[in-house]
């Protein structure tokens, strides 16, 4: 009783709550079946050299816990008793990152190897915040220290390429095997340590394929508020990797699931919850992910775009309610959209003109009229905004035939484009003569200020939406 009231009052987590230090066990390749040359060259070498100097050395972490569920790694992290200064001093193209927690990069042809020195824990000595957030993670320790303060018994296996064994400090295989990711400790201090561990035990299940422990789930939705106290950076590259993790769908419907959704990020709060926003949203992460899984690419410019999207279609809407011509409140709403974000830190100036672009071309590319087309098909960003607007034709936004009739504009020859064009239905205004020629593809409705160099002078003019609806005008209206 007066133990748990001294530790109450010193926030110490219970005295079961942290990880016991253990003994591993050696599982062989005949029972693991990972190969030596499943880990990549790099990794190997690095772990050959630093052994034959005297040190211990394996490939961990992510990397041993993937092959073994057939997954290919991301990349292949080194974990080593060497310090920083003793790997510098071995490998000749290296060099040491980080300055509260020095890690080594260590350049081996083409790839860049990051060795780390095993890390323990100050135990109770370890500085926290007031919700048990530990503040600093950057002390040497043993081996058995540096598994017992990884989260998932899954991430706390380590290979050794030259022998070909792992060791397997917390049951990681068998809990694989299992389809479970436990946690290391108690699941609830290790949360508070770092509220980050709840946001990928979401992603981590839904990547592997596991699901998350009974003990490790339970504390979730109530402590699911710490996040709030873990600094946007880490969040934010957190969040980018779960949207870009090939399974960002599975993801965002564990953590709206979890009650993790809400107020860890302006991006994820932006996400509508309800049909047709969410419906949009979810298509574009579905794209996403099969892209990435089919090894392609995916740009962040056209995630965030399609996030932000209807935020910055209901900031339109408001400044052309406000009294705003459609240009001009086009280009404050992507103003106020992307400036209003406190996570701006990842949309970087060159992806925010990217995503204002693929924004832009939305209301161009509902123009089919004059010449208009000829000058959208010739612009940079085309594809991807083209790639936009079949996403919002597939979520019901625009009739289906828009994208169908770009698509039939790409492929057709010269004469057939110039069939397909539509012709101009507004009645022509008479002008007062200008000095300067006028432009062919001048609006004809003129609310787009020319005379205002921040507008695009080749035509890019929304019709007002009859449909009210914060979107731009469909393609009915030509
Ligand atoms: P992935 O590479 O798929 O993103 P990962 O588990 O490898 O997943 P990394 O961020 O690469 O994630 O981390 C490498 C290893 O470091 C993990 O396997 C885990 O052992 C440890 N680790 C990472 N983040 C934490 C954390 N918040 N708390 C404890 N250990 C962590
Ligand atoms: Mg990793």
């Amino acid at each position: 009783m007066i133990r748990k009231f001294i530790r109450k009052v010193l926030r110490l987590a219970p005295a079961t709550a942290r990880p016991v230090l253990r003994e591993p066990a050696v599982i062989p390749r005949a029972r693991h079946g990972i190969a030596r040359e499943a880990v990549s060259q790099g990794s190997a070498r690095a772990c050959a050299l630093l052994q034959d100097k005297g040190y211990k050395a394996y490939v961990v972490g992510g990397a041993v816990r993937d092959l073994l569920v057939g997954v290919l790694p991301k990349d292949f992290d080194v974990a080593t008793d060497a310090t920083p200064e003793e790997v510098r001093g071995i490998f000749k193209r290296s060099r040491i990152i980080g300055r509260r927690f020095r890690i080594v990069h260590v350049y081996m042809g083409r790839e860049i190897v990051e060795i780390t020195t095993f890390r323990g824990s100050e135990g109770s000595a370890a500085k926290t915040d007031d919700h048990g957030r530990l503040l600093a993670d950057n002390v040497f320790g043993s081996q058995a220290e540096d598994a017992a303060r990884r989260d998932f018994t899954v991430n706390a296996l380590y290979y050794d390429p030259s022998t070909e064994c792992i060791l397997d400090y917390h049951h990681g295989v068998a809990d694989l095997e299992q389809k479970t990711l436990r946690m290391i400790g108690d699941p609830g201090t290790r949360y508070r340590e770092d509220p980050v561990r709840m946001l990928r035990a979401v992603r981590l299940s839904a990547k592997l394929g596991l699901f998350i422990d009974p003990a490790a789930r339970r504390p979730i939705r109530a402590l699911a508020p710490l996040l709030e106290n873990v600094p946007q950076a880490r969040l934010l590259d957190e969040m980018l990797k779960l949207l870009t993790s090939g399974h960002a769908v599975k993801c965002l419907e564990a953590l709206r699931a979890e009650g993790l959704h809400r107020g860890i990020l302006p991006l994820l709060d932006s996400i509508p919850d309800h049909p047709p926003g969410d419906r949009f949203v979810f298509l574009a992460l579905s794209d996403t992910d099969e892209r990435i899984r089919a090894g392609k690419t995916s740009s962040p410019a056209f995630l965030f775009a399609a996030l932000l999207w209807q935020a910055m279609c209901a900031a339109w809407e408001r400044c052309k309610a406000a009294g705003e011509a459609p240009i001009p409140a086009l280009h404050l709403a992507m103003t106020e959209t992307l400036s209003a974000r406190d996570d701006n830190i990842a949309i970087t100036r060159r992806i925010a003109a990217d995503i204002k672009e693929i924004w832009m071309l939305q209301p161009r590319l509902e123009q089919r009229a004059g010449k208009r087309p000829y000058g959208t098909l010739t612009h940079p960003r085309f594809r991807a905004g083209y790639d936009f607007l079949c996403l919002r034709a597939r979520a019901g936004e625009v009739d289906a035939e828009l994208p169908d009739w770009w698509r039939r504009f790409q492929e057709a020859n010269s004469s057939q484009r110039a069939e397909m064009l539509l012709p101009e239905t507004a009645p022509k205004r008479k002008r007062r003569k200008r000095k300067t020629k006028s432009h062919p593809a001048d609006p004809a409705d003129g609310d787009l200020p020319r005379s205002n160099p921040a507008y695009p002078a080749d035509g890019d003019l929304p019709r007002s939406n009859p449909a009210g609806n914060g979107f731009p005008p469909s393609s009915s209206g030509e």
